[in-house]
């Protein structure tokens, strides 16, 4: 079942080597299908995460990448992209035995990280300053300058899209990286490291530290040589990253949590709706930051739609991801499927009712594994823990409003902004809505759902900067503003 071999053996990824960490350490990285060992990988310390930042610098310095016009790194991102293409299916399978979801997922995952590169490819060589009108015989323009070293901080839900989401900008903009992934779900990014090399990116220019993220991950964004850092990950450790980055007065893009609203209007499409709803929480087993997990809904459609998306949950084949007819896989470990339970639980004693799943699956052959089944709770109280916090797994708590006011104001009492929903016929009102949400970005009649062109980021606690859209490769470069003096030259007549 499994695509890799319990002996497979990873290491970290410096200079264009594979290198064992310094203190020789190693971990097993695990199948949630399982909970067995499915390869093992090199664990770095301080002195690895230091060694990496001083090999990107020197490649940085010495390469050409940077200097270069955008077209060589162009066309070494493109090549990237058809490699990533060719092998997408080793990739797809080593994701989901990796982290869990369905291959159907992954694969779309790693789809999603070809469309990236090509798209950052097509930005690489369009990277432009401008002149500026001043006053006098003078000539005012600006250059874009890579910043030097960046360094990013991956989670563990969407292993290998969240990383390259990220570096392959800085690379676009002539940066040298070093990535640390999450512990959890390293191996896609080690195994995306060998086409680098590949491609034609010299040895260097992007390196990966695996390691624990309170020693590998404040060495690398503590460091001197480190210009910038891209996190994506929890509030908790975004706020610990922007201290760190503060310190340093190093720019710094933050991808963090959500708790996102789904609100029904009256007049909604109940079936696409539900639907729509059903993919927004139960994707990924509901493991995604921009997760609809609030459902608000009004009280005459209440109970037609609760009825609707527990029958969709209800009827979802829950498997191992790599089974074809699994739609949801398991949650990533045995601590995030406590933690997804332990939410419910606590609900249920505060009175909630749980209308769909709401346990893990103790039966065989599942057992082994990490598997709940899809949830679905109402009758919860705005103040309830399930409705306030991240819960990170495939739960859907059903909010109740009365007027529209209500539903706005309900949608935005939340320290979160990242997405909300929004299902109606009405397109005017839809519009109206979407102004009124606080939200980075708002789907109206569709799941989540983004594009290498569109923008990404949150509002609130759910981070600062944005991944994606045009100028995310411009957010990658500094700009220097250059005034030449002409002279008392005047122009010939
Ligand atoms: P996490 O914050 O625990 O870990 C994220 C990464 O940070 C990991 O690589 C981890 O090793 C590292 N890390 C941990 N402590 C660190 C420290 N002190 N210094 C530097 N690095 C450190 O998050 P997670 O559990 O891997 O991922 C789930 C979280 O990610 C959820 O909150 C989810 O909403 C969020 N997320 C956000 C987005 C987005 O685009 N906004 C996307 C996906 C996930």
């Amino acid at each position: 079942m499994s695509a890799e071999s319990s002996s497979a053996e990873y290491g970290l990824f410096i200079g264009g080597a594979s290198l064992p960490s310094s203190r020789g350490d190693r971990r097993p990285v695990m199948d949630p299908a399982t909970n067995r060992a499915i390869a093992t990988t090199a664990v770095g310390g301080v002195d690895d995460a230091r060694h990496a930042m001083e090999v990107a610098d020197g490649a940085f310095r010495n390469s050409g990448w940077a200097d270069d016009d955008g077209s060589r790194r162009a066309r070494a991102l493109g090549r990237l992209a058809r490699l990533l293409e060719e092998r997408a299916e080793a990739f797809a399978q080593l994701e989901t035995t990796n982290m869990g979801k369905t291959l159907r997922e992954a694969k779309g995952d790693i789809g999603y990280v070809v469309r990236t590169l090509d798209y950052v490819a097509g930005l690489a060589d369009k990277i432009e300053g401008e002149t500026i009108p001043v006053p006098g015989a003078r000539l005012d323009y600006t250059l874009r300058e890579p910043l030097g070293v960046t360094v990013h901080i991956a989670p563990w839900n969407y292993p290998l899209l969240l990383a390259i989401r990220s570096v392959a900008p800085a690379l676009a903009a002539g940066n040298s990286v070093v990535l640390k992934p999450a512990s959890l779900t390293p191996l896609t990014a080690l195994k995306f490291a060998a086409l680098t090399q590949e491609a034609g990116v010299p040895d260097g220019i992007f390196n990966v530290v695996v390691g624990p993220g309170g020693e590998v991950g404040e060495t690398l964004v503590t460091d001197p040589r480190c210009r910038s850092v891209s996190f994506t990950g929890s509030g908790e450790v975004g706020q610990r990253i922007a201290e760190l980055a503060a310190r340093r007065i190093i720019p710094m893009t933050l991808e963090l949590g959500g708790k996102s609203p789904v609100v029904v209007l009256p007049d909604a499409d109940l079936d696409r709706a539900a639907k729509g709803i059903a993919f927004g929480i139960f994707g990924n087993a509901g493991q995604m930051c921009w997760a609809g997990s609030r459902l608000i809904v009004p009280d005459p459609i209440h109970e037609e739609l609760v009825a609707k998306v527990a029958k969709i949950a209800d009827g979802m084949k829950v498997g191992p991801g790599v089974e074809s007819t699994s739609e949801m896989g398991p949650v990533v470990s045995k601590e995030q499927l406590e933690r997804v339970v332990g939410f419910v639980e606590e609900a249920r004693s505060a009175g909630a009712t749980v209308v769909a799943g709401g346990q893990k699956i103790a039966d065989p052959p599942l057992a082994e594994g990490n598997f709940l089944r899809p949830t679905v709770v109402t009758d919860v109280a705005p103040d309830h823990r399930v409705v306030r916090e991240e819960v990170f797994g495939p739960v859907l708590s059903v909010l109740r409003y009365t007027s529209l006011d209500e539903a706005i104001r309900l949608a935005n009492d939340t320290r979160y902004g990242l997405f909300a929903a929004l299902w109606t016929r009405d397109l005017a009102q839809a519009h109206i809505v979407a102004r009124q949400l606080e939200a980075g970005m708002v789907s109206i009649n569709e799941p989540p759902t983004t594009f290498p062109q569109s923008p990404f980021g949150g509002y609130k606690e759910s981070g600062i900067g944005f991944e994606q859209g045009r100028r995310v490769v411009e957010a990658y470069t500094r700009r220097k503003n250059v005034i030449v003096n002409l002279g008392s030259a005047k122009p010939k007549k």
